[in-house]
């Protein structure tokens, strides 16, 4: 799916158009709270820049994708999820990815998060 990077809700979020609930922003990446939380944490990290889908990255975004996992590591521990977390990432319409601005979803709290899927 292609959507213009204006008509995408997380790019205007990742540029403070649309308020969210921020965690963490740097030059390339942008972290704030799941509007519809799953677990008593659950968060996302994206790319400031526009980027559908892990299907759409390429070896350019190498680096990129590298320091979204390592982000995603650092902001758990700072949110307390010292005994784990979960690490999702949901891409295309078999993936259930329902935003097309690629997010890695963490999600954690007291509780085990659960089966990675239901089946
Ligand atoms: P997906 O199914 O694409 O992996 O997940 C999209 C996630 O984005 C969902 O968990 C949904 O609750 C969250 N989301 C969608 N729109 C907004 C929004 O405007 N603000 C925030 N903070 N989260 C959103
Ligand atoms: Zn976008």
């Amino acid at each position: 799916m292609t959507v213009a990077a204006s008509d995408c809700i997380f790019c205007r979020i990742a540029q403070g158009e649309i308020p969210s609930g921020r965690i963490y922003a740097d030059e390339e990446l942008f972290a704030f709270h799941d509007i519809h939380p799953k677990r008593p944490v659950h968060f996302l990290i994206i790319p400031k820049q526009h980027l559908a889908s892990l299907a759409d990255a390429t070896p350019e975004h190498q680096a990129l994708l590298g320091k979204m996992l390592l982000k995603a590591g650092e902001l758990a521990r700072n949110l307390g999820l010292q005994e784990g977390f979960r690490t999702l990432i949901n891409t295309g319409r078999i993936g259930g990815q329902e935003v097309y601005h690629l997010h890695v979803h963490i999600l954690g709290g007291p509780e085990p998060v659960g089966p990675m899927v239901s089946g």
